[in-house]
């Protein structure tokens, strides 16, 4: 299979890029079409890397709409943790398969998620095309216990094993809902395994607050104790790290998946702090929770958030500039991610086209048109290892997508209608 995209252009100039087998085997101003190559028509774009969601829970396009404008806990205990105890793997497929499209159309190619059903999850991204790194969700304080967990652990990771575009990760809720014995088994299968582990850490100040009172230390201390705080180990969050977590995070290895809007949305009361993570050399990535929480998957848009966010928290407009948030926007900030966000010979053939003839982008500055003034609707073709996953703004099938997901919650009673 071979891809050829003509009448694009890259930093500025005119260039032909063909891809063959995943992979982008040339790229330049003189590089031929064969006559095998499927064509795309790239006049009026530039060709970009594809953006990653570094922390998402997929399905969750299921409750989008759905109990908005609660605290936390309460979003969760009356609207959230009820419903899902009905979700079926069906429910989850046809919800990531939403969120896929969504993606899709949004330029995401890579997402990193953490939800029930993890085998329905990859069936959805392998039928869409897109790449993920997929954990379970693992809770051992409710009626999975620790025995429980662990089943449910090497069950999902074996389910999860030789998919296409999917790596398997061990995904541990919180530091509140999984026990300090699972944590250690959990962290020692991490490095058996080598799979990466993601969790959510110091989302709220009463997080942090419980884990003093409960283990006597800060959250990331409380998890370095357990051996989880590692190199393989992505934090979602992280918003309440005080500076000694920060130098902690940072001579273990571990990096970082910042959720700015969630993170407005849910009114955590503080912000990530960007400047204190990249001074100790901490991997960044952006990501945008659950539609649930968000409520969008529109990493374009976030990046706008994380980028202004910072120059608020700083009181210096020169924090974060627009080509360091397309960074971490693209996972170059955050090397455990493994992508590189280049557009050579050699690298995987992920990438987009933006509409440079769009409004947003027709003047000025490429990048920080991206950054500051664009949102997922600039994004024209979206292509991942080579194949053409949506093209002049059309994802195939994406209406019986959303005509399923729709029956699905309405299944779950979300919605009404059918
Ligand atoms: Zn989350």
């Amino acid at each position: 299979m071979s891809l050829a995209v003509e009448g694009a252009t890259l930093d500025g100039r005119p260039v032909v890029l063909r891809a063959e087998e995943g992979l982008i085997a040339e790229v330049g101003e003189d590089v031929a079409v064969e006559d095998s190559d499927e064509l795309v028509d790239g006049t009026g774009t530039a060709l970009v890397p594809g953006l990653v969601n570094a922390h998402t829970h997929a399905a969750m396009t299921l409750f989008r709409g759905y109990g908005d404008d609660l605290p936390l806990m309460e979003w969760l205990q009356t609207k959230i943790w009820p419903t899902e105890a009905k979700l079926d793997a069906d429910d989850v497929y046809w919800g990531t398969r939403l969120a896929c499209v969504e993606m899709i159309r949004g330029g995401t190619v890579r997402f990193w998620d953490m939800y029930w059903q993890p085998a329905a999850t990859a069936r959805a991204v392998a039928d869409a095309g897109l790449r993920a790194t997929i954990g379970a969700p693992l809770i051992d304080t409710g009626d999975m216990g620790r025995s429980g967990l662990q089943k449910y652990a090497l069950e999902s990771l074996d389910e999860l094993d030789g998919i296409d575009r999917v790596d398997r990760a061990l995904a541990p809720h919180a530091i509140y809902t999984v026990s300090e014995d699972s944590l250690r088994w959990i962290a020692e299968r991490s490095a058996e395994l080598d799979v990466p582990i993601q969790i959510h850490l110091s989302e709220t100040e009463a997080e942090v607050n419980d884990c003093l009172r409960d283990h006597g230390k800060r959250p990331a201390a409380y998890l370095d104790r357990t051996g989880a705080l590692g190199p393989r180990t992505l934090l979602a969050h992280s918003v309440w790290l005080d500076d000694d977590e920060l130098d902690l995070i940072a001579e273990r290895g571990a990096s970082v998946v910042t959720n700015p809007v969630a993170n407005l949305k849910l009114a955590v009361g503080r912000v990530f702090d960007y400047r204190a993570a990249k001074r100790r050399g901490i991997g960044v990535a952006l990501g945008t929770d659950g539609a649930g929480s968000n409520n969008s998957l529109d990493v374009l848009q976030d990046v706008k958030y994380l980028s202004l966010l910072q120059k608020h928290e700083a009181r210096d407009a020169a924090t974060l500039p627009a080509p360091e948030a397309w960074e971490v926007a693209t996972g170059r900030r955050a090397p455990l991610l493994g992508v590189s966000g280049r557009i050579e010979a050699g690298e995987p053939a992920d990438f987009l086209l933006v509409r440079t003839d769009s409004p947003q982008l027709a003047l000025g500055d490429l990048i920080a048109n991206l950054v500051y003034a664009a949102s997922g609707s600039v994004v024209d073709t979206t292509v991942v290892a080579g194949r053409v996953l949506m093209r002049g703004g059309v994802v195939e099938g994406a209406d019986e997508v959303l005509e399923r997901a729709v029956e699905h919650a309405a299944r779950l009673g979300i919605v009404d209608r059918v």
